[in-house]
């Protein structure tokens, strides 16, 4: 007799710790009738178990996907096996407001749902049982981190000062490039160039004026690019534009226009007026050339000649002949 009253209170317990427990727990018959609804259910959907007593699990819950949910349960109640489904797969299955104070930027709580077959002692399965797991924290951590990670690679691909490409990142996009050209054989231009005296601009001016300077060039960079132009600061006042698609004679287009508008430009803090100009290479890429650091070579020997020839010019690998 006693043991019975202690397998009876025994069970209240359970039945009161499973009421009580901060997971929700759904049972369905083979119609998808609710059968029971413990308390996280109640006071996520404000729907009492005798609202939902027997009542179809579809008609009382439309964010269910029918089909979806019909074909997933079969399984289980065929097979015998548990199922799953996650947030990534599928964010809830209830669609319950998140509440929680920390995890604020979730409308909807995040689920994890187990599908749980339960059996008759006729070993059939009857009866489904669902248990719904709040992953919203995890949801949102995981969101926010890859969301972090997005940003942290941007960041790493860009210059600070300028907003170009970094060198490291540029120089993937050319080894990319030229890998391209060797299957492609489109032409394609390297555009490499350098303010001239620089050091006399930091010398009369300091250096944030200098980097100014530095600013200006790197927005008229971005200004003139095309959307397929991978434009980088190479060095501290080198820049880096590879034109795809683009040959030799284009690319002195794209220069000139460049150098001309540097040329006019006067770039302006507080009530200084500074004047500056360019020195600019062009490598279109030929068979001679075997691999992306010769390239960049090719277009850096250009660029020193513009400097030897007095500045503030283009010069062109192989050289431009002029009809
Ligand atoms: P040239 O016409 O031959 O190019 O003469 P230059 O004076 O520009 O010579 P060089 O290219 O050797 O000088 C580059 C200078 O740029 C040296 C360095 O102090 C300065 N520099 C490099 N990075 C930065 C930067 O981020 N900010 C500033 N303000 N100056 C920089
Ligand atoms: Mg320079
Ligand atoms: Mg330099």
């Amino acid at each position: 007799m006693s043991i019975n009253l202690e397998q009876i209170n025994e069970l209240h317990w359970l039945m009161e710790m499973l009421h009580n427990i901060d997971v929700g727990l759904v049972v369905l018959d083979r119609q998808y009738n609710v059968q029971i609804w413990n308390g996280f259910m109640e006071n996520h959907s404000g729907l009492l178990p005798k609202d939902v007593k027997d009542k179809d699990l579809f008609s009382l819950f439309s964010e269910i996907p029918e089909l979806w949910f019909k074909r997933k349960a079969q399984s289980v109640f065929l097979l015998k096996n548990k199922a799953f489904t996650i947030w990534e797969q599928r964010p809830y299955l209830f669609k319950f407001l998140n509440y929680r104070p920390i995890t604020g930027s979730a409308d909807y709580m995040y689920q994890n749902t187990t599908f749980i077959p339960l059996t008759s002692a006729t070993g059939e399965v009857t009866h489904l049982c669902l248990i719904i797991y709040d992953v919203t924290d995890n949801a949102v951590h995981k969101q926010n981190l890859e969301q972090a990670n997005v940003e942290l690679a941007v960041l790493s691909q860009t210059d600070g000062l300028t907003k170009l490409f970094n060198r490291t990142h540029w120089e993937n996009c050319l080894e990319a490039e030229f890998k391209r050209w060797t299957r492609s054989k489109n032409p394609s231009c390297l555009v490499m160039l350098d303010i001239d005296h620089f050091k006399n601009i930091n010398d009369s001016y300091g250096h944030v004026i200098g980097d100014e300077v530095i600013r200006h060039i790197g927005g008229l960079i971005q200004h003139h690019a095309r959307e397929t132009d991978i434009s980088g600061r190479y060095g501290g006042e080198e820049f880096t534009v590879l034109l795809s698609d683009t040959t030799v004679e284009q690319g002195n287009v794209y220069a000139e226009r460049l150098r001309k508008e540097v040329e006019e430009s006067i770039v302006k803090y507080n009530d200084i007026d500074v004047k500056y100009t360019i020195s600019i290479g062009i490598a279109e890429i030929d068979p001679s050339i075997k691999t992306y650091e010769g390239w960049i070579e090719c277009a850096d020997a250009a660029l020193y000649r513009s400097k030897n020839n007095g500045r503030n010019r283009i010069s062109q690998h192989p050289k431009l002949v002029v009809k």
